[in-house]
């Protein structure tokens, strides 16, 4: 039986509503793709990051904002 960690409560807290509604066009979390309205970090560090994964994760697991684009336009051909 796998043990999920659950205790990252600092990454769910740090989490910012990108202010979107329902029907809005939103980023994908940067760990499982779901499109979500909530945001982890500023600056270089800002990257979409859904409460499920925040609650499963902790810092050390999200990529930093270059990597996140990266990952995203290597994944969407048409991203820009
Ligand atoms: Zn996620």
């Amino acid at each position: 039986m796998t043990t999920i960690q659950t205790s990252n409560e600092d990454l769910l807290a740090s989490l910012e509503h990108d202010g979107s509604k329902s029907g809005d066009i939103q980023e994908r979390c940067c760990l499982c793709r779901v499109h979500t309205p909530w945001w982890h970090g500023h600056g270089a560090e800002n990257v979409a990051l859904c409460p499920t994964c925040a609650l499963t994760h902790t810092k050390s697991d999200l990529p930093t904002k270059d990597e996140w684009f990266a990952k995203e336009r290597a994944l969407t051909k048409s991203f820009y």
